[in-house]
């Protein structure tokens, strides 16, 4: 978790990279690694908590879109998800949503190597592996094994999902084994589709490899919790033989124009999510290089040392002043530090250079609120505040909705936005409360309509949850 120096947080739940840290519940979706957990226990839900920060993201959809586009599937970045765990692993859920922890991107060493792990599940998607090995565990839960593979799900249930698959792999059944091997098939389809994309967009199967080999290095370091990648993905003889053959064929390059923005990304992640002296150790004063400042300047602000984070963001403007997400940082330096004249000039300048990002205009919108405002501005927070609502649906930006709503004096406004917030913390009974205060309070018709929609929502999830 990231250390905050945050007046706020009482009021807006954990704020992370300036924004907030969603809960995904997932209570249908079958994670690809959890696939035998939801086969045969009872409903599941997994709180996954997942990260929201407009460079990370924009970043990875650069990558994504042309392995996806190298394997003909259509690239749709509502299906990309970051997960915050620092382990090694990126898995495909059903559904096709591609998940990729932050200590892959914290672990990888270049673009290559994450081109290579992206690519390897691409496979998995473009392969239809997924659904099919739902059709086999279903097959193979008819066959009355369900008990035994439920120990091994209930072991997962209880941490990470290849837990269950690491069950399986120790298992004598034969059964379990059939599921193993099939497994194992796809992991080599995926392979090798893998290098196939690597190819069409010019990139050595080199990465794919390393990553590989760097997961099995952890696994045998001591005091280094097992990857869950690993179980699922051991490097065994074959699988380096096809790896070395592939290189061998191979002349697409181990470099990419993104790796400077790559080491951005892994600057920043490791300054937030890293311990701080681990971090401080990747990251050296004595590193004077822009990524390296990045981590230093975040570092220090971890540390509730404000001038010297500043003083360090600076720099890094004075060298590139167009960067949005220098002005975004330091606009969430300065709001969380309670610095709101300073933090709105700081989100205006970065808005100016980005003014799609949900992120950034989440970032405006509440220290706007916050600040001295007119009613002018009062209505552009809420202008904006819905903007983000239809770009990425964001339970801060109902609550801030709420209170804009409030000294909007639109009563009926403030109710559904306050009734949206609850109904995504799972408050059921107060949503309620608050769409009945909003349909006493003379909605227009638009409204109404969407009040019906939430109490929908609203009993679909109650009948969800238990
Ligand atoms: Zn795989």
């Amino acid at each position: 978790m990231v250390e905050k120096v945050n007046r706020l947080k009482h009021r807006l739940s954990v704020f992370f990279f300036g924004r907030q840290k969603q809960h995904l519940f997932l209570p249908s979706v079958a994670l690809y690694v959890f696939l035998v957990i939801i086969c045969f226990l009872p409903v599941q839900a997994f709180a996954v908590s997942l990260i929201s920060d407009d460079e990370t993201e924009t970043f990875l959809h650069k990558i994504i879109r042309p392995i996806f586009n190298a394997a003909g599937i259509t690239f749709n970045p509502q299906k990309v998800f970051i997960l915050n765990d620092n382990s090694l692993n990126a898995f495909v859920s059903d559904g096709n949503y591609l998940f990729i922890h932050t200590g892959t991107l914290i672990n990888a060493d270049n673009v290559n190597e994450l081109n290579g792990i992206i690519a390897h599940e691409t496979g998995h998607i473009a392969g239809g592996h997924i659904v099919r090995q739902k059709l086999q565990i279903n097959r193979m839960q008819s066959l009355a094994v369900a008990s035994l593979i439920a120990a091994g799900a209930a072991a997962a249930a209880s941490g990470n999902g290849d837990a269950a698959m690491a069950v399986l792999l120790g298992s004598q059944s034969s059964l379990l084994n059939s599921l193993t091997a099939y497994q194992m098939q796809e992991e080599r389809s995926a392979d090798e589709s893998a290098v196939k994309y690597l190819k069409k967009i010019d990139q050595s199967p080199r990465g794919l490899k390393n990553f590989m080999k760097k997961i099995n290095q952890l696994n045998r370091l001591s005091g280094y919790k097992e990857t869950p990648y690993f179980r699922t993905h051991p490097m065994n003889s074959e699988r380096a033989a096809f790896f070395n053959q592939a290189l061998q064929q191979s002349s697409g390059k181990t470099t990419s124009p993104y790796d400077e923005e790559f080491k951005m990304i892994k600057a920043k992640l490791s300054a937030f999510l890293l311990p701080i002296e681990q971090a401080k150790q990747k990251y050296p004063s004595s590193d004077h290089s822009v990524a390296g400042r990045y981590a230093q300047s975040i570092l220090a602000y971890r540390e509730h040392n404000l001038p010297e984070a500043l003083q360090t963001l600076d720099g890094l403007i004075a060298k590139q002043p167009n960067n949005p997400y220098f002005y975004e940082l330091k606009g969430q330096f300065l709001l969380e530090s309670g610095k709101l004249k300073t933090a709105l000039t700081a989100y205006e300048k970065a808005r100016r250079l980005r003014s799609d990002s949900p992120d950034i205009l989440l970032g405006w919108a509440q220290t706007a609120l916050e600040a001295p405002h007119d009613k002018t501005t009062l209505k552009e927070i809420i202008t904006v505040l819905n903007q983000v609502q239809l770009k990425r649906p964001n339970l801060t930006a109902w609550l801030l909705l709420s209170r804009a709503y409030q000294e909007n004096k639109q009563p009926a406004e403030m109710y559904y936005a306050a009734a949206q917030y609850n109904a995504g913390i799972k408050n059921f009974e107060t949503a309620r409360r608050q769409i009945k205060a909003a349909e006493e309070e003379n909605p227009s018709a638009n409204l109404k309509l969407k009040l019906n929609d939430l109490k929908i929502l609203i009993n679909h999830l109650n009948s969800e949850s238990f």
